[in-house]
């Protein structure tokens, strides 16, 4: 039986966008030079206009932060620098329905999704790394670790908010101020948050936020006065960086791209494994880095699962970001829908065999239909290529060790999934699967205290948990301290 859904818009009225923005520089909005508009991708509506940073804004940022670090947030001790953490994370969940809807207007990823994912994590972010805040010493890091001074962050798109609070929250947790670049389509809600830092009455300097694309993202990596970079994006963004700080004394987190395998055998709970692979690489449109875009499966239980997964797909409702029932929402960009659709042209170019399930897609706006392609090898570039949307690819194996194989014949290491009802299978399988994150009959679970960060070229160092801090500290003789 399929039940009709009528439309259950949420009320965009919470919201107030201002016509143009700033940047956030030592306390204050700060008026821009040029600026370029932000839409709603579901329907193209220019929602305002953001500011395009340059070097004298990057100079500005890194000075306010540095003079913060120097007269402030360094003499402040644990304690109270965990007290503004608790404030911040209050009062995001105060604000919680207003961040999830602009998130939502700004990203067009489901209101389902913020209000129920994006905008909670965020919190429990912040409630995670305020408790961490007076307890450094006892963090198993050595004696006294000390805080890098000024960081650089630089954020990308697809989970705006939590990846700025992935950044934000253990920074200034260890000591360390802030100089933050969202992503070009992505501001609203780093601008809003700069409005909780007022709010939270942070002392000036601590969290500065410079809006902009790629050159200002540069200006931060190669300013001289930024002493840890912390960046999440594109493993070709994530190279250029490697490159600019490699003759430099600079620290740096990278966390990049990902191809990651979602493996089932055959004595799998089918029913749950479906909804696993559903949730692996359909969860925000596909735009994840550890999304589990290779289905692996096992050639003996291939077709039930397949067909089951059609019978799911079919189920899944596109449409409206703000209408609660929506599983899947807008692709978030033009460039990065046409790079779906090209990269999807190569999978039927190269002989893989493509299905959706039935959607009425808006004319307006950027949509792609959930899509798998079966009969995928692993020679196919939809077999090694990160495609960043709602596009899983499915290759079969025979024996557990195949599966390892397929599964780490990548240049990426990112996330895997395991699905079996034995635990010593899954055991095996997470020694032989070459991935920073592994899940065993679930996908795309997170939490604050699980330090996340990958293989190969998906990056360099973690983010969350005791990892996370780490990457934030000097420690040892770093420090100074005898
Ligand atoms: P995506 O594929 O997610 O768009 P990018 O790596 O292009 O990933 O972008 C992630 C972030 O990196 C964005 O905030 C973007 O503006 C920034 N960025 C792009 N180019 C550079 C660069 N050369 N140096 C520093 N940051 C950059």
């Amino acid at each position: 039986m399929t039940f009709e859904y009528a439309p259950a818009p949420e009320s965009r009225a919470i919201v107030s966008i201002k016509p143009k923005y700033g940047h956030f520089i030592n306390g204050s909005f700060v008026a821009g030079k040029k600026h370029f508009p932000t839409i709603n991708p579901a329907t193209e509506e220019i929602l305002s206009h953001i500011s395009l940073g340059g070097l004298s804004d990057v100079d500005k940022a890194v000075a306010a932060a540095q003079k913060a670090y120097t007269k402030t947030w360094s003499k402040l001790s644990g304690k109270e620098r965990g007290k503004y953490l608790y404030r911040i994370a209050r009062i995001l969940q105060e604000r919680a329905r207003e961040f999830a809807v602009l998130e939502t207007l700004d990203n067009g990823k489901p209101i389902r999704e913020t209000r129920d994912i994006d905008i909670p994590l965020v919190a429990a972010h912040f409630f995670y790394h305020a408790g961490w805040a007076d307890k450094l010493d006892y963090a198993g890091l050595g004696h006294s670790p000390q805080p890098y001074g000024v960081a650089g962050q630089i954020i990308p798109w697809n989970f705006p908010l939590l990846m700025l609070a992935w950044k934000v929250a253990p920074a200034l947790a260890t000591g360390n101020t802030v100089v933050l670049k969202p992503a070009e389509t992505t501001s609203l809600t780093a601008l809003l948050f700069a409005e909780v830092c007022q709010q939270a009455e942070l002392p000036d300097g601590v969290v500065n936020i410079v809006t902009g694309d790629g050159s200002t993202g540069a200006a931060i990596v190669n300013h001289p006065g930024i002493h840890k970079i912390a960046f999440t994006g594109s493993t070709d963004v994530g190279k250029k960086i490697a490159r600019a700080i490699a003759s430099t004394d600079k620290k740096a987190t990278l966390e990049l791209g990902g191809k990651g395998a979602n493996v089932v055998f055959d004595d799998a709970p089918v029913d749950e494994a479906v909804e696993g692979i559903v949730n692996g690489i359909f969860f925000n449109q596909g735009h994840v880095c550890c999304a589990g875009s290779r289905l692996i499966l096992q050639e003996s239980i291939a077709d039930e699962v397949i067909e089951k997964l059609k019978v799911r797909m079919s189920k899944i409702r596109v449409g409206d970001p703000l209408d609660k029932n929506t599983d899947l929402g807008a692709i978030n960009s033009k460039e990065q829908l046409v790079k779906i659709k090209e990269l999807s042209a190569i999978g039927d170019a190269e002989g893989a065999e493509r299905w959706s399930p039935q959607c009425n897609l808006s004319d307006k706006g950027f949509w792609f239909a959930p899509t798998i392609f079966t009969g995928v090898t692993q020679a196919h570039r939809i077999a090694q290529e990160e495609i960043f949307g709602p596009v899983l690819s499915i290759l079969t194996f025979r024996t557990p060790q195949e599966a390892m194989d397929k599964a780490n014949n990548t240049p990426f290491g990112l996330s895997a999934g395991i699905w079996s009802e034995k635990g010593s299978r899954i055991f095996w399988a997470s020694q032989h699967l070459k991935a920073g994150v592994i899940w065993a009959n679930t996908f795309n679970k997170f939490d604050p205290a699980s330090p996340f960060g990958g293989y190969k070229e998906s990056g360099w160092g973690r983010e969350g948990g005791k990892h996370g801090l780490a990457a934030y500290l000097k420690t040892g003789k770093e420090t100074g301290v005898k």
